[in-house]
């Protein structure tokens, strides 16, 4: 696997692998973990090439966010990807991404002040203007998210709508531990106790999926139902549970159509997230 720092040198070899084929682009933070193995594995089925980055994005993280100690694991995360079988790693410094004096950023309005926008001041902001720097550096033919993030998906949606990327947004199911928990670079902050209690996010999703699936379709009892489960667990403080559109992030009357079940919650400094998109066409 080759590994780039340069945007100037990322373009020729990026410009390159795609005359020889399509190019997937799988955008990380670094520290890896299965799930983001499993896009890198979705790119590999569907692109002849595979171009992965690792930047620990300054602009996305608030002040009193964990920027700072965000896990690093760099040398580790080489071996995973090379493993995986990527073509090239872009991994840019923060001086080489953001340049002094840059003062242009892409603000996809609306959505990217719900669910995790709301409570991030300025997060997708910082998302959305690393990602259409990278769509610009690398051209690739499809980029590669996981569901797991799914508000960051429906902003990332929108900006490439609104703006004509000539890319295809893939979104990869969630991958998680035996016990449910979604996989996350953040979950290695949480004490053994904290890891036990951080399952009640996915089981509050269950118990209202499974709520839909007998037949329940208003929002309000499916909220309701997660608020309950997650009180449960007094020490999780509880930022959103929300029924929302997955495209557009507003709040659902019902659930009758397509709709996201989306949980966020702190477990003392961590802040985890979850969700489960209900396919409901009738
Ligand atoms: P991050 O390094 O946290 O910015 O994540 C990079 C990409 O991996 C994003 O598209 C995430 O949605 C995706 N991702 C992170 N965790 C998971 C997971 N448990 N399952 C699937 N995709 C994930």
């Amino acid at each position: 696997m080759e590994i780039l720092t340069s945007i100037a040198e990322m373009q020729i070899a990026a410009r390159e692998l795609r005359r020889g084929g399509t190019l997937a682009l799988v955008p990380t933070m670094g520290a890896l973990h299965a799930g983001h193995l499993s896009l890198i594995a979705a790119a590999k089925r569907d692109c002849t090439h595979v171009a992965a980055t690792i930047f620990v994005n300054p602009l996305q993280f608030g002040p009193n966010e964990d920027f700072n100690r965000y896990p690093r694991t760099f040398e580790a995360d080489c071996a995973a990807l090379t493993a995986a079988g990527v073509d090239i790693l872009f991994a840019p410094s923060a001086e080489m991404m953001i340049p002094d004096g840059a003062t242009t950023f892409v603000e996809v309005g609306g959505i990217s002040d719900r669910l995790d926008g709301a409570h991030r001041p300025g997060h997708f902001r910082g998302v959305a203007t690393i990602v259409a720097k990278l769509f610009h550096i690398i051209e690739p033919d499809r980029a590669y998210f996981g569901q797991k993030d799914a508000a960051q998906l429906a902003v990332l949606r929108a900006m490439v709508h609104d703006l004509n990327f000539f890319v295809e947004i893939v979104a990869c199911p969630i991958v998680r531990e035996p016990d449910g928990l979604a996989l996350s670079s953040r979950n290695r902050y949480l004490t053994t106790e904290q890891r036990i209690r951080a399952t009640i996010l996915h089981r509050s999703l269950d118990a209202a999926a499974d709520l839909h699936a007998h037949g329940e379709r208003n929002s309000q009892v499916l909220t309701a139902t997660m608020q309950q489960m997650l009180a449960s667990e007094p020490t999780v403080i509880v930022e959103y549970a929300a029924v929302v559109d997955p495209d557009t992030l507003l709040p659902l009357a019902d659930t009758t159509g397509s709709a996201l079940l989306a949980v966020a919650a702190r477990l003392g400094e961590t802040r985890l997230i979850d969700n489960h998109l209900l396919g409901n066409f009738e």
